[in-house]
């Protein structure tokens, strides 16, 4: 509420009444809504009345107003305010426009109504949408669902996961706990998925240099024999982020990477993670 404006209007308007013209009998407004009025014409000079007797009301009555202000001078207050707003409709010879507001107060209702069945359907087609991709989701296999890529740009599939006689030690029944992939000494060994190194260093037993990445929901690789290592445990590491360099440390008879995956703390044959890889060599 502007005060000061209102102190203007109180101050300005009686001055401007022409000497000799009767004062505004009633200065309610009433009348001015039903008249077209014109400039100069009594009507508009009622209603400038109007208005400066509410405002210098206003004026009087706002001071007083608080939280502690008593109810009836709250309705007073806008009562006050009520008689004001009518006023100037009649000073901008607003005729008939009072029916307006039920209709303009219907459309909105209506709007609100619509917007809100709108939001609703839109609502359901997420429901839907998310059911969907849920379904989609369970349907694939746990390897497509981790979606692991390649420890290396460029290698050869040599020894596979499992039973094999000992390249070391020539035992027969020896368990071959990874994927062997042949590659150059020093080519980048690079993170099949995102996650959390687990271990960076020595292995002692005879996996060499090596680190394990943890990926979540129980999956881990691990990759061995590097001739160096470029992370520190505890490091979070992107999909395809450097790990170290292929080389033959620990048990290894030539530059090649042993590349493991470990399902739940079991190790398993890591082909089928890397559905890339099959392809390619
Ligand atoms: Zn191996």
């Amino acid at each position: 509420m502007s005060a000061p404006r209102d102190t203007t209007a109180r101050h300005r308007a009686p001055s401007s009444r022409p000497t000799g013209t009767p004062p505004a009998s009633r200065p309610g407004g009433v009348e001015g809504r039903h008249r077209a009025p014109t400039a100069g014409t009594p009507a508009l000079r009622r209603t400038g009345l109007a208005v400066a007797c509410a405002g210098a009301a206003l004026a009087l009555i706002i001071p007083t107003t608080s939280a502690a202000l008593p109810e009836a001078s709250q309705t007073a207050v806008s009562v006050l305010a009520g008689a004001g707003r009518t006023a100037e409709a009649g000073g901008v010879g607003a005729v008939g426009s009072a029916p307006a507001r039920p209709q303009s107060a219907a459309r909105k209702t209506a709007a609100a109504s619509a917007a809100s069945n709108t939001a609703a359907e839109k609502a359901k087609q997420a429901a839907r949408k998310k059911q969907a991709a849920d379904r989609a989701r369970a349907a694939r296999t746990p390897q497509q669902r981790a979606g692991l890529q390649a420890p290396l740009s460029a290698s050869t599939m040599t020894s596979p996961f499992g039973q094999r006689v000992s390249p070391i030690t020539g035992q027969l029944d020896e368990m071959h706990t990874g994927q062997d992939f042949g590659a150059p000494a020093g080519a980048p060994v690079k993170a099949a998925g995102s996650g959390t190194v687990k271990e960076a260093g020595w292995h002692a037993y005879g996996g060499g240099n090596r680190v394990v990445i943890d990926h979540g929901n129980g999956l881990k690789t691990s990759y061995n024999h590097m001739s160096a290592i470029d992370v520190h445990v505890g490091q979070r590491i992107a999909q395809g982020q450097l790990v170290g360099a292929v080389g033959s440390t620990g048990a290894s008879t030539g530059p090649h990477l042993h590349f493991e995956v470990f399902v739940q703390g079991k190790l398993v044959d890591p082909l089928p993670w890397l559905p890339g890889v099959a392809h390619r060599s």
